[in-house]
């Protein structure tokens, strides 16, 4: 594949400035495209996998749903699967207790697509929402998907912020003020929604971001497990943003539809017993008992992903309301 880096400066020399919003869509659609992120050897890692509790956690949140909404017969649905994790932690639970869905995978990357059915086995994958079958209620899982999609940058004034050439060096228009929202995770939450509204179900999403308390700019690029500089080597580094739920709320409401939460990822995980599913795994492997441990204050310590990380839900009507969001 030929390097973002040389195409970005070719488009912009080409057409002049792009907007933030399309330079972070081009670094990221390469990036995702031709690597896997995830772990140790890779730029960061998220709640699944740093515990298998996390994908039985979400597991024992979607049974827990689903049997109070009468046990129909459902698709589960997921937005940016990863390496596959959650949702084979998650489907060991639904198994358990009698639920085995189609599993729907909407990813766009190639190669996490192929890690996805090494991982699964057995799956059905989608561009975006839009084939997601509709003859069934849905269940839908979004973990740290909605950081990844492109945001917009304006100053105080409302102008949008645009990337430039200085020579070889991309660099964004300066300003006192960043304000930023995201088109297109509006876009995404709005489909969403809609799809719920027509088909029933519930959507659980789980990111790192805030409440509409416009933070600034949140911009931020990450490689090898460090934070890294968003305007050098796009499409070789992560690059996310703060994810807004008070912009998702609003993008989702409507009749129809219930929104709960956000709740910190801490407070959702002990309320869905994660102590419990801890001290039961500590049992099981006594020799893992710290490591164990360290995983589960990892998920949960507010100075770790317990607090910074939100849990939101989207039910529509004639479904119940979701554990732990009250
Ligand atoms: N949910 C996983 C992976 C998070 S990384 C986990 O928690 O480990 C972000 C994921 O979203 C990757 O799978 C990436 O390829 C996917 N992704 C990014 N942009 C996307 C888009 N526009 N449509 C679909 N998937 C996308």
């Amino acid at each position: 594949m030929p390097s973002p880096e040389a195409e970005l400066r070719d488009r912009i020399r080409r057409d002049g400035a792009v907007t933030v919003a399309d330079y972070m869509e081009a670094a990221n659609a390469h990036y995702y495209a031709t690597r896997d992120p995830l772990g140790r050897a890779g730029d960061f890692i998220t709640a699944p996998e740093i515990s298998q509790m996390f994908g039985e956690l979400v597991g024992i949140w979607i049974v827990d749903i689903w049997q109070r909404a009468g046990r129909p017969a459902v698709h589960y649905v997921e937005l940016g699967p990863g390496r596959g994790t959650l949702a084979r932690d998650a489907r060991r639970v639904l198994r358990g207790a009698g639920l085995d869905p189609v599993f729907h995978l909407v990813e766009t990357s190639p190669f996490l697509r192929a890690a996805q059915a090494e991982t699964l086995g057995k799956a059905t994958w989608h561009q975006d929402l839009s084939t997601v079958p509709d003859d069934r209620p849905l269940i839908v899982v979004a973990n740290e998907f909605f950081d990844a999609l492109p945001i917009r940058q304006r100053d105080g004034e409302g102008r949008e912020l645009l990337v430039r050439l200085d020579g070889e060096r991309f660099v964004r228009d300066p300003a006192r003020r960043v304000v930023e929202d995201s088109p297109a995770s509006a876009a995404v939450a709005a489909r969403l929604a809609d799809r719920l509204r027509c088909s029933g179900g519930a959507a659980l999403i789980i990111d790192y971001g805030h409440d509409g308390d416009a933070p600034g700019d949140t911009l931020q690029a990450v490689s090898a497990h460090r934070f890294a500089d968003p305007w050098q080597a796009p499409g070789s580094r992560d690059l996310t943003a703060w994810v807004d739920f008070g912009a998702l709320r609003g993008a989702a409401a409507g009749p129809g539809l219930r929104c709960f939460g956000p709740v910190g990822q801490g407070r959702w995980l002990t309320s869905l017993g994660i102590e419990i599913r801890a001290a039961a795994l500590a049992k099981a492997s006594p020799q893992r008992v710290t490591e164990i441990a360290a995983a589960r204050d990892r998920l949960i310590a507010p100075g770790q992903m317990g607090r910074l990380f939100q849990v939101m839900a989207l039910v529509s009507d004639g479904w119940p309301d979701p554990a732990g969001l009250a």
